[in-house]
């Protein structure tokens, strides 16, 4: 094992050989995060990664590996972040490690298509039967604009239908705010974005069929919300989605930047048997790298540039790191791993579940397929964002240091998923929930 900061004592303690020193003497996680602060705001490049909203200071990460992480301190946590969702082999898995090491050699970007890219379209193309061709680049956030920008382009209409607590990324025109379990339009979800930006937005209820129109360029949805918690579409809301967009002529797009390639090998759309025009993806397909992609139909994709009217590009999109990865992750993912997923996401939760009931702390662990959510507190099972805003965030965030105490890291944040990969096998899982049954009880006082 190697680490690459200079954390003497850490190092030996975690069982690493410090290969590479950064030179800058720090040894604590606040230490860094206080010098990072300076020079990067907040400290972060990500704003959840902050603390925010379950107070106290984040963690440094030196290195991981499997389902564990280490912190600069050389503290060792059972993650259950995963980057988001992204890393679904675990950390530093072999086969990633060795796909991206062969592909470095060879350079990182040439701006000339390349062969890597091709395998990992067709990768997507022979597993989605909606997605006949497939356009990379480096972001969900990218996915999900390009998306929007391809369905107005195609439909030569403006407006987009979004529902209230999915999240699509940081892109202007689907960062609107939601109105209280109803349909609102065109109020900018944060500063920075102009009215105008989101004057063509329509935020809808979740799991409710919006009565659409002919202005409609797209309706984007998460099939599974795993943004606000994670919430199940009704069985009737995605099919309803489906006969709508088809009345009106709208394009209907499924984000499944975390559910693609995580729910299954054809994701949400497979599970539940519902069609979209579109799709986005990225995490997963990246295999822990940089990307995202927009899947769909030969004949919508071609409105594309160069063959089309709607203009897309990226310096780095296709990257050959990116897709190197991206295909040894989707090699490793089969029904029979999704079969496993499912069994060991439901033994996360249920073991979860009684280590919080053993304790008298209040929460819930809803199970989609292969997702994992907390709600905490005494509420209902939450079907919108109405229903999931009645989590106690207090508690979450009592419970997130406790675990973290424990050595188990979870998101910092009340609305994000529980993550479980290849890399948490039963001897993980049970140690989690072992240790939940003393965080619980630390939570409870
Ligand atoms: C993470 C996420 C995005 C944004 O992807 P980035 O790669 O972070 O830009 C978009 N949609 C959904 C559903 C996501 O979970």
């Amino acid at each position: 094992m190697t680490i690459d900061v200079c954390v003497p004592g850490a190092c030996e303690a975690a069982g690493c050989v410090p290969t590479v020193c950064t030179g800058a003497g720090l040894r604590s996680n606040d230490e860094f995060f206080d010098r990072s602060t300076a020079v990067i705001p907040g400290g972060v490049n990500s704003s959840i990664r902050a603390f925010r909203s379950v107070g106290g200071r984040p963690y440094i990460v030196a290195r991981a590996d499997g389902a564990r992480v280490y912190d600069v301190e050389g503290t060792e946590y059972l993650d259950l972040v995963q980057s988001y969702g992204a890393v679904i082999l675990g950390h530093a898995h072999p086969a990633i490690t060795a796909a991206v090491t062969a592909a470095v050699a060879d350079g990182t970007s040439y701006g000339a298509p390349t062969p890597r890219e091709m395998k990992l379209a067709e990768a997507i193309s022979s597993r989605v039967p909606s997605c006949e061709q497939v356009r990379f680049m480096n972001s969900g956030t990218e996915a999900t604009s390009t998306a929007v920008r391809l369905a107005r382009g195609y439909t030569g209409r403006d407006r987009v239908v979004i529902f209230h607590g999915n999240f699509h990324g940081a892109t202007d025109a689907l960062l609107a705010a939601g109105g209280s379990g109803v349909a609102t339009l065109g109020l900018p979800g944060t500063a920075g974005v102009p009215d105008g930006a989101v004057a063509e937005t329509m935020v809808v209820p979740y799991n409710e069929v919006p009565t659409l129109d002919e202005s409609v360029a797209c309706v984007i949805v998460e099939a599974v919300a795993a943004n606000m918690g994670v919430v199940a579409p009704d069985p009737a809301f995605l099919a309803g989605l489906r006969a709508e967009c088809d009345r009106v002529g709208a394009v209907l797009v499924f984000d499944e930047v975390i559910t693609g390639f995580r729910l299954g090998t054809d994701g949400a759309q497979g599970a539940y048997g519902v069609t979209p025009d579109l799709t986005t993806y990225g995490k997963v397909i990246g295999g822990g790298l940089p990307v995202g992609a927009v899947g769909g139909r030969r004949e919508l994709m071609e409105t594309l540039s160069p063959l089309g009217p709607v203009f897309h590009a990226g310096t780095l999109s296709g990257n050959p790191l990116a897709t190197a990865a991206g295909l040894a992750a989707l090699d490793h993912l089969d029904d029979g791993t999704y079969d496993e997923l499912r069994r060991r996401a439901r033994r996360l939760a249920d073991g979860l579940t009684a280590a919080c009931a053993a304790a008298g702390f209040a929460a819930q662990f809803p199970v989609v397929g292969t997702l994992v959510g907390m709600v905490c507190g005494d509420v209902d099972t939450p079907t919108d964002f109405e229903s999931a805003k009645r989590t106690d965030e207090a508690a979450y965030g009592r419970f997130f240091h406790a675990m973290l105490d424990q050595g188990v890291a979870m998101a910092p944040g009340a609305y994000e998923a529980i993550f479980v990969g290849l890399a948490h096998d039963d001897s993980v899982i049970d140690a989690i929930t072992e240790r939940a049954h003393a965080a619980a009880a630390a939570a409870v006082a």
